[in-house]
Formats: C-alpha cells, sequence, structure tokens
C-alpha cells in the first residue's frame, strides 16, 4: 500500500483528478489517497498554500496534481512555482510520445523522447531588475565597472536585468539525473541542450559539467573531442548505475534542436537542458505529439515527486465533464513507474493506447471533428480505460 497526497486544483482539476484516480486504481496497485483541497478557492479563503498541503507531500513523498489557477497580474503567486522551489523540485521531466489515433501533424512519425529541463536555474531564477529603478542603474554601471569585455551599451534608466545563474552543482544534478533516467528506461542517448556558442560562461560551463556527467557514465561520445581535457565528474565516479556506457552522448544548439525536432524528431532519445530552453521545447514536444490534451509531467526532486498534466486549468470548460483526462492518466502512469510499479504503468499505458485508437470512446479533442455527437465525456473515456485493463 502507497500513500499518495492527492490534489483535485481546480477548474477542470477535480474531474481529470477523479479520472485519474479510477485508472491508477483499475490497475490493481493498492494506494491510499490522501486527499488535499488547495484550488483557488481554498487559497483565496486562507490566503495561502494551506501548511497542510506542503506537510502531506512530505510525508508521502509523492503527489498527484491536478492543475490550479493563477490568477495574471493580482493575488497570489503561481502554486506550482511555490511547491517547485518549497520542495526542490530541480527535475521536470515530460515524456512526449506518439500515439496511434492521436492527430498530429507528425502523426506518421514515431516520436518517443523524453525532455529533462532543470527547474531551478536560469534566468527563471527570478533575480531581475526593472528599468527605471535607481538600484538598476546603479547595478548597470557596477557590470559596467567589472566587465572584461562587452557591457552594457543601453541607457542605464531605461534598461531591464535579469540575470541567469548556471551552477556547476545544478548542472551535475540534472545530467546526472538525465542519464540515470536513461539507464533505468532502457533509453539509448542523452542529448545535453543549451547555447554555449554565445554565453560561453553559462551555457559553456554546462557543456563542460555535461560532458563530464557523461564521461562518468561512461557514454560514447558523438563527437569524441568534445572530451579533450576533461575528467569524469569526480562526485559520480563509481556512483553511476551500470549500463551508462551503452549509452550515447551528444550535444546540440538550441536553436538547431529546435529545426531537428520539426525535421526528424524520431532520432531524439532522452533531451537535457536549462530552464528556460527546457520550458519552449517542452511545448514545441506536446506540439509534436498532439498538443496539450496529451502532455504528462512529473516534478522530481530531493523531497518529493508531483506528477501533473503540462496543461492548466482550462476553466471555461469546468463542471462539464468535457476535457481530456489522458495528460494527467499518463502522467498516472509516470507515477506507477516512480513507485517502480513497471507492470501497472505498462498495462495502464496500453489501455489508454488502445481506447485512443479505436477512437471511439474518446473526448471532442480526439475526434477528427470537435463536434462529432459520438464524444464521450471524462469520466466516460476514464471507464473505457479501466474495462480494458480489466
Ligand atoms: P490551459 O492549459 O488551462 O487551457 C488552454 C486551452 O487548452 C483550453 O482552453 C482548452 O481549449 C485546451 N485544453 C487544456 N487542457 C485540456 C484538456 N485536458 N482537454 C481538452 N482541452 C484542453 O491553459 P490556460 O488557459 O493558459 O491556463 C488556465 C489556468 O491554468 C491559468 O490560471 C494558468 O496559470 C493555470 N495553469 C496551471 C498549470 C498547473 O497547475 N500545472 C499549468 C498551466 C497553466
Amino acid at each position: 500500500m502507497y500513500n499518495v497526497t492527492l490534489i483535485p486544483g481546480d477548474g477542470t482539476g477535480p474531474e481529470i483528478v477523479e479520472a485519474t484516480r479510477k485508472c491508477v486504481d483499475a490497475t490493481g496497485v493498492k494506494i491510499k489517497w490522501d486527499v488535499q483541497e488547495c484550488g483557488i478557492e481554498v487559497i483565496e479563503k486562507e490566503g495561502r498554500v494551506p501548511p497542510r498541503v506542503l506537510e502531506s507531500i512530505k510525508s508521502n513523498g509523492i503527489a498527484l496534481k491536478g492543475p490550479i489557477t493563477t490568477p495574471i497580474g493580482k493575488g497570489f503567486r503561481s502554486v506550482n512555482v511555490y511547491l517547485r522551489q518549497e520542495l526542490n523540485l530541480y527535475a521536470c521531466v515530460r515524456p512526449c510520445k506518439s500515439y496511434k489515433g492521436v492527430r498530429s501533424y507528425f502523426e506518421n512519425t514515431s516520436v518517443d523522447l523524453v525532455l529533462v529541463r532543470e527547474n531551478t536555474e536560469d534566468l527563471y531564477a527570478g533575480v531581475e531588475f526593472q528599468a527605471g529603478l535607481d538600484k538598476t542603474a546603479q547595478l548597470i554601471k557596477t557590470i559596467n565597472d567589472y566587465a572584461t569585455g562587452k557591457k552594457i551599451i543601453t541607457r542605464a534608466d531605461t534598461t531591464g536585468v535579469s540575470i541567469k545563474p548556471i551552477s556547476v552543482e545544478g548542472t551535475r544534478r540534472i545530467v546526472d539525473y538525465a542519464f540515470d533516467y536513461a539507464v533505468k528506461n532502457g533509453r539509448k542517448t542523452v542529448t545535453s541542450v543549451c547555447k554555449a556558442n554565445i554565453m560561453k560562461f553559462t551555457d559553456g560551463l554546462w557543456y563542460d559539467e555535461s560532458r563530464r556527467v557523461a564521461l562518468a557514465y561512461g557514454a560514447k561520445f558523438e563527437w569524441p573531442d568534445l572530451a579533450e581535457g576533461l575528467q569524469p565528474d569526480a562526485d559520480l565516479v563509481g556512483r553511476v548505475k551500470e549500463g551508462g556506457s551503452d549509452l550515447a552522448y551528444n550535444e546540440r544548439l538550441i536553436d538547431n534542436m529546435c529545426m531537428q525536432l520539426v525535421q526528424k524528431p524520431e532520432l531524439y532519445d532522452v533531451i537535457v537542458t536549462q530552464n528556460l530552453y527546457g520550458d519552449i521545447l517542452s511545448d514545441l514536444c506536446a506540439g509534436l505529439v498532439g498538443g496539450l490534451g496529451v502532455a504528462p509531467g512529473a516534478n522530481i526532486g530531493t523531497e518529493a515527486a508531483i506528477f501533473e498534466a503540462t496543461h492548466g486549468s482550462a476553466p471555461k470548460y469546468k463542471g462539464q465533464n468535457r476535457v481530456n483526462p489522458t495528460a494527467l492518466i499518463l502522467s498516472g502512469k509516470l507515477m506507477l513507474e516512480y513507485l517502480g510499479e513497471t507492470a501497472a504503468a505498462e498495462k495502464l499505458e496500453q489501455a489508454v493506447a488502445d481506447v485512443i485508437a479505436e477512437g471511439k470512446d474518446v473526448t471532442y479533442d480526439m475526434k477528427p471533428d470537435r463536434n462529432d455527437p459520438t464524444a464521450v465525456g471524462t469520466q466516460q473515456m476514464a471507464e473505457a480505460i479501466c474495462r480494458k485493463m480489466r
């Protein structure tokens, strides 16, 4: 019996969470669901994320979460960002896989890749300075005083600044996670992505450290000269999982990666990248395989892991039993894998794939005509998936 925190969220969240719970339970894995309400209504009433929610996730170490609305420009900060920071969820994992029957421009291509995004550093660390403030102008002056190369050439009183921290430790942790994931999941290649030709001290550091991690795993470099003069990461040597030497290590610059992904996505396997590039690539990859309705996700950290769909709360469909539960159900499959329940995870994924391929018991967005009256509701699609498993 596993204890799992279940956060219904708000908008259409409670409907897809209910559907997912049914499907995960139908795999036969015994889970005691610890339901924690944490939607917009609860937060507005209590003025913050209730501490009991965080305590529950910390104590169970694992949560399945519905989407939560973030009001734009007012009210509380994003609950998702808050949870990510409080629980140090440093890895965002987004598998993108083609399923027969899901419509996309790439439906005749077999895409099966996993994007591993660093979640805590980079331009998204939130270290920002607003244009027009005295302290921003002072910062710009200080930067220019220290700069040995290029300087900020725009006016100090009309320029905003965002800082991009990238550390060796943060890079090691995420690239190690990507390699470890690849070994455990029988993947073949890890591709590290950034823009080191332009940002030498941040993205350059990222590549150096990626290569050291790749060396520690004994991976085969696509371009062996990239490893010249580098030693394997000393922190990882001797700790890496067996199987690393069967992996290939590649590098792509982010702009080239975008083009490659829309030209030959089937060539890519595990992709590891920084926060900003990862944010953009994860939407691009979701688009390759049919969009938000089928894009699952996991946020993994040192203290806990949260499994949730990529999409938001789609509030305009709230309470209508209309939206597609697939993305959260596939997030449930990731959760089962994380728990080590591989057979149950495979059974659930196969049932989802079969229901989608048949194209009968699917929600409106999966029908060729979105107004198709034969489209079923959220719960009915989940029930069809449960029937397949039985
Ligand atoms: P959204 O993903 O909620 O919806 C965008 C559109 O995508 C919807 O109008 C709908 O047409 C479609 N869509 C989304 N999910 C679908 C599904 N399961 N089935 C069928 N169609 C679906 O994006 P948004 O409107 O930008 O965001 C709504 C709210 O959700 C915002 O407050 C945002 O901050 C929040 N959000 C939360 C999370 C999260 O909790 N992890 C993630 C993203 C957005």
